[in-house]
């Protein structure tokens, strides 16, 4: 369902994978107040849902849910890695 680039034409892509796929996207760009629940249902069960965390994460997308993770939910954790970047510390991918 995400746009995504890949290397090598036969290399398959974490979006390949993606629990989402078929999935009406509205489902994850719901209106402001709306539900997320069945969002982040499919992407409970969804094999790259870090991954596509991490995506979200590193290119700042703002809206919808990613990951199973909702913007603001997106915000706390980058908050957090900005505030262990100036401490000086490592800043590790999110993990399962
Ligand atoms: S985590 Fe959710 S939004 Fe991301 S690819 Fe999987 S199902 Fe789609």
């Amino acid at each position: 369902m995400r746009e995504h680039t890949v290397d090598e034409p036969d290399d398959k892509g974490w979006q390949d994978y993606a629990n989402c796929l078929g999935v009406d996207p509205d489902l994850f760009f719901p209106e402001r107040g709306a539900s997320t629940r069945e969002a982040k249902e499919v992407c409970r069960g969804c094999v790259v849902r870090m991954d596509c965390l991490e995506y979200a994460l590193t290119n700042g997308e703002k809206f919808g849910i990613w990951g199973g993770m909702s913007e603001r939910e997106r915000r706390r954790i980058r908050r957090q890695r900005a505030l262990a970047r100036n401490a000086g510390l490592e800043v590790k991918p999110v993990t399962a």
